[in-house]
């Protein structure tokens, strides 16, 4: 089942074309991510899935309705953590989920969402004197509290810690498997990695790549880097060899017969390969490509 479908969806601020022409499928149960820049239109996009914000043109599709004219139980299906912070500071962490949980039909009891958000030492913390990471995690619980089936949470752990932050994506891949949908944005390419089924690189408000992580990386060479020994030449090699600061680096897409290649080279020579380095491509590559490359212009 299609949870959001998004055709040709474009949004102009003024004279600035912030979104241009995006198609979205988001199927029930999946955590799909948005990565990219700044300014390349995530948070514009994910606005107008939620209602905050009306596409100049395009079609929107989420639950079933659209979300800018879509009403009051439509709303409490959906769990939205954004950027900004939308808590009273003098209200304590319970009284602000409660205060969010009496918004939903069917809340999840206030003490379990303190729990899963770890804030259970911060209960009766009034909101404005949490640190920033305590913050984020009682925004999370607010987007929590109303049991939605559908969550849209906007960089959810800048500002945690690591450990707050394995602990979020707990959170996130528990929700997964209770058959939640969740629309996510972020920069930290290893939690799209860990966490998404799916993911979008936005570059200037287009979608340049979508797809399981994976396969987004499959396509990408293995790396190979070593410092360069001083005052020897290397090996023929049939890839392309780049060197700077010092560091030799060579991608191939099959890497073990060079690995074989230079280490049978080096052995025999007598030449030390400092800081060898084999790296298996990641996501953060294909991002790095995607977002590093000269744009075409529109
Ligand atoms: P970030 O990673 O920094 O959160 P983003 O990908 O979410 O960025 P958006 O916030 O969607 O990007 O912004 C896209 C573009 O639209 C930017 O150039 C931004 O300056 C512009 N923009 C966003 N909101 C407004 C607004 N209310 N009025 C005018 N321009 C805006």
């Amino acid at each position: 089942m299609t949870v959001i479908t998004a055709e040709g969806l474009r949004k102009s601020y003024g004279q600035h074309e912030a979104v241009r022409g995006i198609d979205l499928e988001v199927r029930a149960g999946e955590v799909f991510a948005f990565l990219g820049p700044n300014g390349a239109g995530k948070t514009t996009t994910v606005e107008i899935l939620e209602g905050y914000r009306d596409p100049t043109v395009g079609k929107v599709q989420v639950l079933g309705a659209d979300p800018a004219h879509a009403d009051g139980g439509w709303r409490a299906r959906i769990g939205v953590m954004l950027q900004t912070w939308q808590v009273e500071p003098t209200l304590t962490v319970r009284e602000s989920l409660a205060q969010f949980a009496g918004y939903y039909p069917r809340p999840l009891p206030v003490e379990d969402v303190v729990r899963l958000v770890g804030l259970e030492a911060q209960r009766d913390t009034r909101a404005g004197r949490l640190s920033g990471g305590q913050q984020r995690r009682l925004d999370m619980g607010i987007a929590l509290v109303g049991d939605p089936e559908l969550l849209f949470l906007d960089e959810p752990t800048t500002g945690f810690d690591p450990a707050a932050r394995r602990g979020a994506w707990q959170i996130i891949a528990a929700l997964r498997d209770a058959g939640k949908t969740v629309l996510l944005t972020t920069h930290y390419l290893d939690e799209a990695q860990a966490l998404a089924d799916r993911v979008a690189i936005l570059v200037d408000g287009r979608i340049r790549t979508e797809g399981p992580p994976d396969s987004l990386v499959a396509g990408h060479a293995t790396r190979i880097t070593f410092r360069h020994p001083h005052g020897v030449e290397l090996p023929a090699l049939p890839e392309r060899v780049e060197i700077s600061d010092g560091r030799v680096e060579l991608r191939s897409h099959e890497p073990l017969p060079l690995v074989h290649t230079l280490t049978t080279w080096a052995v025999q020579n007598g030449v030390d390969l400092a800081d060898f380095e084999v790296r298996r491509p990641s996501l953060e590559d294909v991002y790095l490509d995607l977002t590093t490359a000269p744009q075409a212009q529109p």
